[in-house]
């Protein structure tokens, strides 16, 4: 096949500035699949049509490039096979380049050992399987794991570490603590973190914690051999039959970044072992196996409600600006038989997987992008940090309150706080939930069991507002980011003399599903506004309201909780091999991470150790 490069292509199917070819993904502010979204996946092509002759070809290929993609690349590569790394995205790391790099691995790491924490894998298993532990809203966060796939993490959690370690991984020399991530388990301090300091560049799209794991793996990773196919997603894995045979390779399609006002596609900060290749279609050949790495389902709201049908349109997946997360691996393997696992875990709204932020009107509630990300011209606003939510409302998409807005979404699980709470933790003890301070309350529940304005058929409770004034917009130093969110995105941020005519803006925007009726919000302010006067708040009890809002210009900026983690999905056993649902394995096929299901674990530590697993399974045994 002759190979043409991507300014070529561009050239040759007219692709216009601005646009994407082949369904690409990433033009918008954000990219979650809503309904009739299905573009951002390719043909759909007959998975048991095996390609007479394939692009590329390799020993292990590996679907996405992030905290399980990486390290399962680096443990194949060493393991002596020939690895492509295919991913959708214009660079690599996933949402692991985003994240803060906190990673719970124990088990005895020489972190742990160093500071004087004692820990072992049989600890560490069984602090991760432990029924009677509950976070304050009383839900079992490890009840429901697979007890294979706990024990594989367990076991391979401190190689893990040492192995990242030895690739490369910048981890910031201190004791592990509980802190900044959630499920650690409780009987030791797991939490190892990682150092980013220079802030939002091409290198670093976030400017977070991320950057220090991933880049130094990717250099390492780069520097073995390993090849990045980027721009490519994989929408079809093949399989000798429906039923039966071995996985053979996969097929995609060209998903360039093209950034407004640009003509050619954004390049991945590194560009050595990137293959050059832009047609509209790829097949990629597995020798051994493919490893589905793809970061879960929770940007795909048709799927995302399989677990939680209240997760309708308007809610948008944290980091989905960056990259997807969109089911692609779960439905490609499903096609071909794999079963789904662990479902309880996902259903369970807890340990943040729906996430109130302080970020304000930008769509994913989550990090601030600024100038200097390579991917802000797609976000075009920072966003509005809220320093004090005495600031504001928050209105549902009637207009009402429902809460009181300096509370958080569901209270932290094992992070540090709980950890500190829960005195006298003995394993398994049925009397474990007396020890917490038991409080179910709960912003995001109250959002969406509201409902106001809803109909069928899906009923949506539709966005949350925050609703503020001139004067607080001063007291937050809102002044200079306003005008830039003013002319960022019509749907997030609105700005009128009255509120009447607020309400009518916020009711153009495309996620209302009601219209906002301009008395409804007065009334809702003056009320609020009376009890500020009164000094309580008779609705939510909102520590003292502090502020009238009453001085125009008037504004309402998105507040709508994220999306967060995925805690469901393929079956995979103790080497990480897919499998169907009669509980067999699918030859060739593994899968780890958010992809993955079986543990209830959130981020980072559980992908990479999967894709430590994982990339040496494939590699092996095949
Ligand atoms: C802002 C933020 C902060 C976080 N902070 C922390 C933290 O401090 N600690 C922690 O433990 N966890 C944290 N997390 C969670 C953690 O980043 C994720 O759980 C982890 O990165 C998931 O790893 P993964 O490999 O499953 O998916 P990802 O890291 O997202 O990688 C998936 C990759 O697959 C690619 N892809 C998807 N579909 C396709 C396809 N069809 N074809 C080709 N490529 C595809 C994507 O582009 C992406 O590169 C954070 C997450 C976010 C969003």
């Amino acid at each position: 096949m002759k190979k043409i490069s991507r300014r070529e292509f561009l050239k040759n199917t007219g692709v216009a500035a601005g646009a994407a070819v082949g369904g690409g993904l990433l033009l918008s502010g954000c990219t979650s699949l809503g309904k009739g979204q299905a573009s951002a996946f390719g043909a759909q092509t007959d998975p048991t049509k095996i390609p007479g002759k394939w692009d590329f070809e390799a020993d292990v290929v590996i679907i996405g490039s992030g905290a399980v993609g990486l390290p399962a690349a680096l443990r194949a590569v060493d393991a002596g096979a020939s690895v492509i790394v295919v991913d959708t995205n214009y660079d690599v790391g996933g949402h692991a380049i985003t994240s803060g790099g906190n990673c719970p691995l124990g088990g005895g790491t020489s972190y742990q050992i160093k500071y004087g924490i004692q820990d072992d894998p049989d600890t560490y298993f069984k602090d991760l399987t432990d029924w009677s532990v509950t976070e304050v809203s009383g839900l079992a966060e490890y009840r429901y794991n697979d007890r294979g796939v706990q024990r594989a993490l367990a076991d391979n959690s401190a190689p893990t570490f040492e192995y990242l370690l030895a690739n490369g991984a910048a981890f910031a020399d201190r004791a592990p603590d509980n802190s900044g991530a959630h499920a650690t388990g409780i009987s030791a301090r797991r939490e190892h973190h990682t150092l980013w300091t220079e802030g939002q560049s091409l290198e670093s799209p976030a400017g977070a914690g991320g950057t220090s794991l991933i880049r130094p793996l990717e250099v390492t990773a780069r520097n073995k051999g390993v090849q990045f196919l980027l721009n490519y997603h994989m929408d079809v894995i093949f399989r000798e039959s429906l039923t039966g045979g071995r996985v053979l390779g996969i097929q995609a399609h060209y998903t360039p970044t093209i950034l407004p006002g640009e003509s050619a596609p954004l390049q991945s900060f590194r560009t050595n072992g990137n293959i050059d290749f832009a047609q509209e279609q790829v097949t990629v050949g597995a020798r051994k196996a493919v490893i589905i790495a793809t970061g879960g389902n929770t940007g795909n709201v048709e799927f995302r409600r399989i677990f939680d049908p209240r997760l309708t349109e308007e809610y948008a997946l944290a980091a989905d600006e960056y990259s997807p997360q969109d089911a692609s691996g779960e439905i490609a393997a499903m096609t071909i038989g794999a079963s789904l696992w662990g479902t309880a875990n996902q259903t369970m709204d807890r340990n943040g997987s729906l996430r109130k932020r302080s970020i304000i009107g930008t769509r994913t509630n989550y990090i601030g992008w600024t100038p200097a990300s390579p991917i802000f011209p797609k976000i075009k606003y920072t966003g509005l940090n809220v320093r004090n939510w005495q600031d504001a409302i928050i209105v549902n998409q009637a207009g009402n309150r429902f809460y009181s807005e300096t509370e958080d979404g569901y209270p932290n699980g094992t992070a540090e706080g709980f950890y500190n709470q829960f005195g006298g933790y003995v394993h398994g003890d049925w009397r474990n939930p007396t020890k917490i301070n038991y409080s179910p309350k709960n912003y995001i529940d109250a959002a969406l069991a509201i409902n106001e304005g809803s109909a069928a058929p899906d009923f949506a409770s539709g966005p949350q507002w925050a609703i503020f004034d001139s004067e607080a917009a001063l007291r937050e130093r809102w002044t200079e980011l306003i005008e830039q969110s003013e002319t960022a995105d019509p749907n997030l941020f609105f700005k009128a003399d009255t509120l009447a005519e607020l309400a009518d803006k916020i009711s153009a925007c495309t996620y209302q599903y009601y219209r906002m009726p301009g008395s409804v919000l007065q009334a809702t302010v003056d009320r609020y506004n009376a009890f500020v006067a009164g000094g309580r708040d008779e609705d939510f009890d909102k520590p003292t309201p502090r502020y009238r809002i009453e001085k125009p210009p008037f504004y309402a900026a998105w507040a709508t909780f994220a999306v967060h983690d995925t805690y469901a999905g393929l079956r995979i056993n103790m080497k990480c091999q897919v499998q169907d649902i009669k509980g067999q394995v699918i030859p060739g096929l593994y899968c780890g991470g958010e992809s993955a299901g079986g543990c209830s674990q959130h981020g980072l530590a559980r992908c990479l150790t999967q894709g430590y697993i994982a990339g040496y399974e494939a590699a092996v045994t095949g």
